[in-house]
């Protein structure tokens, strides 16, 4: 999972392009870059760690020009290094690009790329993409202006090819900036636009709130298979490249996008209330009683607000975060995050002791966490922890993006759930259905559900073993 921003018609593209990148830090925190263009040449200043940390003023003095793509990067294919950090930039024709999402037929790619004679030098798929765009581009032309016929024809090829989820903005030298979508629409991506002066700009974003933050008005989700191009004198064109059938990540309304964040109309925080609701509803029917509803923050707390108030268990917050520790499940290794969790959450006794408590977290993925926080919450004298999933049991491995990409590391793959329960050390356990997901998210359920049912949006049967096997091997070295 990453986050992407690019913007056309600034004269402050880099400023801005870093805004957009402060707002949505929360999408990867592994590493962070920004690309700019002027009719010269592209600029790129690039480098681990988190935004406020890489980049200062001279970095952003030296990015010219008014068009750009900014990254932040959470690692998923690909080792945690600099080497890997995007954008990532290629001279003919001149493009830096940006990508959100996962490629599953990377290994075959980078072999029809090799055979191409395009050296694929990171273990970073959004290479992959750029490098096809590039040769697709070169078969169609040589001259260096392009036209949106010209780029749309060449992604036809690419979204041809690629398998797998992606959301990218591009940057064309001396051309434009480009926007497109993968054809199910898996990660998200908007569009927006604003007026400042007499000067129009064009923004593309993971998140709307970054859009609100940098006062751009939202125009629209992209649609799945939709490519926006916006050439040097601001002229909008866009096309559907290729479409399938709507599959948006839940997770994204569940845990990774921030509160305020619209995605496809459907906003987070309404759709985590809504879930709240559902698991309250679980509640009346399986008889249950608690003192208290305890959210584990933060994710777990708008659905926490609700279920409190439809089943009475009067709602507190007896877990303290500590706000200068990173997200856990973002951390690349399980032992990192072991030692996160402790210095991550506090339990605050007077509120736990001798306590029944409804404890409300977004998901379980490897069970680690859940146990740490049940084990907290015992030692802080709770008299028994009742714990509700905001998300059905993750029972299939998630290829593209979201970093479970293994049967192993999910503990629902082949537990049953009385016995995750007594794993985690719960008093019960209650997970969503996937109904109650489906109605709490809304859009007609056209969400992607593969990572609890198994039915994936794109081809993946042939693919499985090999990316299994290349994430096992990319966690022993990590
Ligand atoms: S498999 Fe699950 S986590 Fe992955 S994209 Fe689909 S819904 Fe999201």
């Amino acid at each position: 999972m990453c986050g992407i921003i690019g913007i056309i018609g600034s004269s402050d593209v880099a400023k801005e392009i870093h805004t957009g990148l402060l707002v949505i830090q929360h999408r990867g925190q592994d590493s962070c870059g920004i690309v700019t263009s002027d009719r010269e040449q592209l600029y790129v200043e690039k480098g681990p760690g988190l935004v406020s940390e890489f980049f200062n003023d001279g970095k952003l003095a030296l990015l010219k020009g008014n068009m750009g793509v900014g990254h932040v990067r959470y690692p998923t294919v690909g080792s945690n290094s600099l080497r890997d950090s995007q954008p990532l930039i290629t001279g003919h024709p001149s493009m830096g690009m940006a990508h959100n999402g996962n490629i599953v037929n990377y290994s075959e790619l980078y072999d029809y790329l090799t055979k191409q004679e395009r050296k694929v030098i990171s273990g970073c798929d959004a290479e992959i993409i750029l490098k096809l765009l590039a040769t697709e581009i070169l078969e169609l032309t040589l001259d260096y202006k392009l036209d949106p016929k010209t780029i749309f024809t060449a992604l036809e090829s690419v979204m041809g090819r690629v398998n797998g989820s992606y959301s990218v903005a591009a940057v064309v030298s001396r051309n434009g900036l480009l926007g497109f979508r993968d054809p199910h629409g898996i990660r998200p991506m908007v569009f927006g636009k604003k007026e400042v002066d007499g000067e129009t700009r064009y923004a593309f974003a993971s998140e709307s709130v970054a859009l609100d933050v940098m006062d751009y008005k939202v125009i629209k989700d992209l649609e799945p298979g939709e490519a926006i191009f916006i050439d040097e004198d601001l002229n909008v064109t866009s096309k559907i490249i290729k479409q399938g059938k709507k599959a948006h990540c839940f997770f994204e309304w569940i845990y990774f996008a921030r509160p305020d964040s619209v995605i496809e109309n459907k906003g987070v925080y309404q759709v985590r209330l809504n879930l709240g609701r559902e698991l309250a509803r679980l509640w009346v029917e399986n008889d249950f009683e608690a003192d208290i509803t305890t959210p584990v923050p933060d994710s777990g707390r708008t659905a926490a607000s609700t279920f409190s108030t439809e089943t009475n268990a009067r709602y507190r917050e007896a877990l303290l975060k500590n706000r200068y520790v990173g997200r856990t499940f973002i951390m690349p290794t399980n032992e990192i995050r072991k030692d996160m969790i402790k210095l991550k959450l506090n339990p605050i006794i007077r509120e736990t002791r001798g306590k029944s408590i409804a404890l409300i977290d977004d998901s379980i993925v490897r069970g680690n966490t859940s146990r740490q926080i049940i084990d907290l919450l015992k030692k802080a004298g709770a008299k028994e922890v009742h714990f509700f999933s905001t998300a059905p049991p993750l029972k299939y491995p998630c290829y593209y993006g979201i970093d479970f990409s293994t049967h192993g590391e999910l503990i629902a793959s082949n537990k049953a759930v009385s016995e995750i329960e007594k794993d985690i050390g719960a008093d019960s356990l209650t997970y969503q259905t996937i109904e109650g997901l489906k109605r709490a998210v809304g859009l007609e359920g056209n969400i992607c559900t593969a990572c609890l049912t198994g039915e994936y949006p794109t081809e993946v049967g042939k693919y499985k073993e090999n990316l299994e096997k290349t994430r096992a091997c990319e966690r022993s070295e990590e």
